[in-house]
């Protein structure tokens, strides 16, 4: 309809009111497609923090990206990474600009709810062996049990570590953890969900064969450990020195018959690290300085030396600000920051957690959240004003469709992310990201449409 049909009513609401996008309206099908197809092999090749860490040095030092380590000397349009121990990255490129203009920053988490393993793990029981577990981050248990599981991680040896990834081609074994049949779950169907699988249920089923010579005890148990001992030359000592986990052996698929859903294990927060490197990856005309982190440790409260409290983000940008001639103090208070965290999806099966008006939509592109937090906005940075202006505006002129939601109703819930942690090195910083449905569950799903978006956002945010 032609403006000068519309009536005046009409017309003052298309001036004065909002209204969200669809992505469908906006964005190029085949282009999602085609970047999504990247992002699928990119989640199926890193499960776990160290594998995505290295398949990201891979990505980027094929597009000229050295190796760093404080102290080093760095150049005006150099690029580098810093590999954190092998579990958390910080990639960044020196701008033309003057860095007293601040450096512009991305921090996404490469960590994800899973099921590590115990520092003794191996034990057998009724002639079953199992290893002990301790889960990692918020998972609702009871959807770990009765899937394909594989194993990651490293193990520390006297004569050198070997890296554990066994369960994701065909032809290999996958890992278990029991449930019950309803036959025999009238009394765990009396608890409540949280507890239905308990704890110390989580043990993995890894075998039922014994070691072949009936001299020995607890025959079971020495047969994993001689297979372990076989494949990685370790001991049952050794495993007191690894860090082994299990994560859904399950790829990344399209759902649904339009493929415009992806499933996967992990989309939290790995849907926020891919767009944030292609779109390093696209800014190489830029004039800022940027700087891309994909962190660890998210999902227990960035707690550690790979986590986003260690102070070691601080020290790289002491690093460029002074190999530059600038003021440590000037460049962070110039600097601006993307949180680029993973936010929850409306669901019309379960209406009643969301407030409608204040949530994300599939396919409605970025999530931009001003603050997280729970009850009473508690735990959150809470962004200015002024700052959700400078990013929303940025967005507008690039046409990068987004949306302004929070995460469900009002004292229902809630979460954090890194963005607080960005903030006390006074940085200012938003939360951005991808709509998921079935957040931390063992097989999460995001519109294609929203992950295309959080690249094209992230880079906006860049050029
Ligand atoms: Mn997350
Ligand atoms: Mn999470």
């Amino acid at each position: 309809m032609e403006d000068k049909e519309k009536t005046v009513g009409q017309q003052l609401a298309d001036k004065l009111v909002y209204k969200s996008k669809s992505c469908f309206e906006a964005a190029d099908k085949q282009a999602v497609a085609d970047y999504c197809e990247g992002y699928k092999k990119f989640l199926d090749n890193g499960k776990t923090e160290r594998e995505v860490v290295k398949e990201s040095i891979a990505i980027i030092e094929s597009q000229g990206y050295k190796p760093y380590i404080l102290g080093d000397k760095l150049e005006r349009g150099g690029k580098y990474y810093l590999n954190n121990r092998g579990k958390s990255l910080f990639m960044f490129r020196i701008g033309s600009e003057s860095i007293e203009n601040g450096i512009r920053i991305t921090a996404s988490h490469i960590d994800s709810p899973r099921v590590d393993f115990k520092p003794r793990p191996v034990y057998e029981d009724s002639e079953m062996c199992f290893f002990k577990t301790h889960y990692y981050g918020g998972i609702k248990k009871y959807q770990w049990t009765a899937i394909p599981l594989s194993l990651h991680g490293v193990i520390s040896k006297r004569d050198g570590d070997v890296d554990v990834r066994i369960g994701e081609e065909d032809d290999e074994p996958v890992f278990y953890i029991n449930d019950l049949p309803p036959h025999l779950s009238q009394l765990q169907n009396s608890k409540p969900s949280s507890n239905t699988i308990e704890g110390e249920q989580l043990n993995i089923l890894a075998g039922s064969e014994p070691y072949d010579d009936d001299k020995v005890s607890d025959r079971f148990k020495l047969n994993l450990l001689a297979a372990l001992n076989e494949k990685y030359g370790c001991t049952e000592a050794d495993l007191i020195s690894s860090e082994l986990c299990a994560v859904p052996a399950m790829k990344a698929r399209d759902i649904g018959f339009d493929r415009s859903l992806i499933g996967s294990y992990g989309h939290d927060d790995r849907v926020c690290a891919y767009p944030s490197i292609t779109a390093m990856l696209a800014s190489e005309s830029s004039p800022h300085t940027l700087m891309n982190i994909i962190a660890d440790k998210e999902e227990i409260g960035s707690e550690g030396v790979s986590g986003m409290q260690c102070r070691i983000l601080s020290d790289i940008i002491d690093e460029i600000a002074l190999a530059l001639g600038g003021n440590p103090r000037v460049v962070r208070a110039n600097s601006k920051c993307l949180s680029a965290d993973v936010n929850v999806a409306y669901d019309p099966n379960f209406p009643e957690v969301f407030e409608k008006r204040n949530t994300a939509f599939l396919n409605h592109g970025v999530v931009l959240s001003k603050y997280t937090g729970a009850r009473g906005k508690s735990g959150t940075s809470d962004a200015s004003a002024e700052f959700v202006g400078f990013v929303t505006r940025l967005f507008d002129d690039e046409n990068v469709v987004w949306q302004m939601a929070e995460l469900g109703k009002v004292d229902l819930g809630g979460g954090g992310t890194v963005a607080k942690f960005i903030a006390e090195n006074n940085i200012d910083v938003i939360d951005l990201g991808v709509p998921v449905i079935s957040m931390h569950a063992p097989y999460e799903v995001v519109a294609k449409n929203d992950v295309y978006m959080t690249h094209k956002a992230i880079l906006a945010f860049y050029k």
